[in-house]
Order: C-alpha cells, then structure tokens, then sequence
C-alpha cells in the first residue's frame, strides 16, 4: 500500500526471470494480512529467516502456481531480491486498485460510526474505480463483513464487566492528558458504585456561575438540560451500549463541551432561547418573587401549573 519499490536482481542469473522493471508494493488482504504485489500478481508471506522473507503466489494451493519471492525483510518498500519459477496463470487485473480500495473503507470503518453498507456504497460512488478494479473486488458481503471485523476488533476494548464491581475503569482521559473520573467510590462489596466524570477545568467553571441546574427527575428540565441529553443520546447512537462505548462517549462529550465553554468565554454569542420560553421564564420569576414578598401559599401552585400547562 505504502510506496513502490523496483525489483533488484543480486544474482545476474535470475535477471531474465526477475525483470527489470516490475513494481513491488505492499498491500492488505480483505482479511487485514500484509501481501506483496508485484505488477498484477500478489503474493503472501511465507517465512522469514536470516534477513530475508519468502513470499509465495497466492494461488499457490489453488492454482498450484509455485512462482515465489525472496525479499530483504523489514524493506520499505519491499526490495525483492529474487523471483524463482513463472506464474501459470494470468494476472488478476485491477487486484491492486481492489484491495487498496477496501482498505480505504475499512480504515472509514473504524474511523466514522457509518454503516458498512453505507460506507461501501458510498466508497462505490465517489471513486473512479476502474471495471477490473471492481470486479477483483469480490463480493459485497465479503467487503462488508471486513468492515464489520476491523471495527470489532478495535472496539473490543477489555472483556463487558458482569457487574459494577468488576468494572475497571483504568485510564480516562481527555487528549490533553487530563483525568476524567473525579472521583470512584471504588469496586467495594457493596451493590452500589458511585462514579463522578468530570475534571478540573470543567469544576472550575461551574464556580463562575451562581446557578446551577440538577436534573433529579422530579423538576421540570429546562431546555439546556434537554438540550444536552438530546445530544448525548445522539452521540451514544443507542440504547443499550456497552459501558466502554458510553466511557469513550463521556469522553467526547466533555471534550466539546470544552471547545463551546472556549468559545462563549472569547466572546461567541450562546444560542438565542426562543421567545415563549424567555416569556415563561420572567412570568415564572415574577410569581416566586411576588410569592416571596407577599407569603402566598395558597394560590401560588396553581398559577404556576397555569404558566406551565399554556
Ligand atoms: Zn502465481
């Protein structure tokens, strides 16, 4: 994949066979294995000893084509040293531009949350690949499921704890380097567990501000609150994640919220509140202050489930 290297001939008697001007380079296999393609051939790894990989055809058990490669191990890109025996087979044309291809959806794979459906028929659309290209393809399940592998095995993380207790947190931390569990009641006998996510900066914060809301299920949200279990939800993607997925999700979440308190604190004007919801506010405001000065107990409840239920 990485950089074409020529054929070098160390043994003048191999130079017929080797010819002289055929590109090596590495590529992935679907399966994620580094290959060797030489021209429209492809070969895979054998051995390695003494300094030097031993590559053969891969329709060595197929095709029983026994043409190999000798190559200066760790070369970058591959130096093949010696070519023995010819294929007995045609070249598979636009092998090379196939597999370079799904590597470039797996690698959008692991990087976006996209289906592999998507990913694949979008990877179809926009590029120019070629009729050969496409067909040395293979199958589209084929190129889904390696998605579907490569995604899997970097989200596998550590094993899903049966319970609380098991859960090992380890390290969570922003890019920065900066902790994100301020506090873990710890993996005790008890039933209960308490993790507080969050960090220094953000605390430091919440000191500027004189009010504070606290979502306990009993109050009426307001609309920041709502706002941001709406985009929680959205960046979870799901309702029944895994606890490593919600962890990387806590992640994310505070590291945006840390761009948008940069942003306002240079000056970026917040979101405009809609105007029902302002009018609410202040006639909520007038009624706790009126209910403050003048004792009113009586009708104070009713006049603000009025003001809510408009
Ligand atoms: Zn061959």
């Amino acid at each position: 994949m990485t950089g074409v290297g020529q054929l070098r001939e160390v043994d003048d008697e191999m130079a017929e066979q080797s010819g002289p001007n055929v590109l090596a380079k590495y590529i992935t296999s679907t399966r994620g294995n580094k290959l060797i393609a030489v021209g429209e051939f492809v070969f895979r790894r054998m051995k390695v000893s003494n300094g030097t990989s031993y590559w053969i055809c891969t329709h060595y058990d197929r095709k029983k084509c026994r043409c190999s490669l000798k190559v200066l191990e760790g070369s970058e890109p591959p130096i093949v040293l010696k070519q023995s025996q010819e294929h007995n087979h045609c070249a598979t044309f636009g092998i090379v531009e196939a597999k370079e291809m799904v590597q470039r959806m797996k690698i959008q794979g692991f990087v976006s949350n996209e289906a592999p459906s998507k990913i694949y028929a979008s990877a179809m659309a926009s590029a120019q690949l070629s009729p050969s290209g496409a067909i040395a393809m293979g199958r589209k399940e084929a190129v889904k499921r390696a998605i579907r592998r490569v995604r899997y095995r970097n989200n596998q993380a550590p094993s899903l704890p049966k319970s609380l207790q098991e859960l090992e947190i380890g390290t969570l931390e922003t890019s920065g380097g900066e902790n994100l569990v301020l506090y873990d009641s710890g993996r005790s006998a008890s039933n209960r567990r308490f993790i507080v996510f969050s960090n220094d900066t953000l605390l430091e914060n919440m000191t500027r501000y004189t009010e504070w809301h606290a979502d306990d299920g009993m109050h009426r949200t307001n609309n920041s609150v709502e706002r941001w279990h709406h985009g929680f939800r959205v960046l979870v993607g799901g309702c029944h994640v895994t606890i490593w997925k919600f962890l990387e999700c806590i992640k994310m979440d505070v590291m945006q919220n840390r761009v948008q308190l940069l942003q306002t604190s240079t000056g970026q004007a917040t979101p405009k509140r809609k105007k029902k919801y302002v009018d609410i506010s202040d006639k909520l405001k007038r009624l706790c202050d009126e209910a403050w000065s003048t004792d009113m107990t009586t009708d104070f409840l009713p006049r603000v489930a009025y003001n809510l239920s408009e």
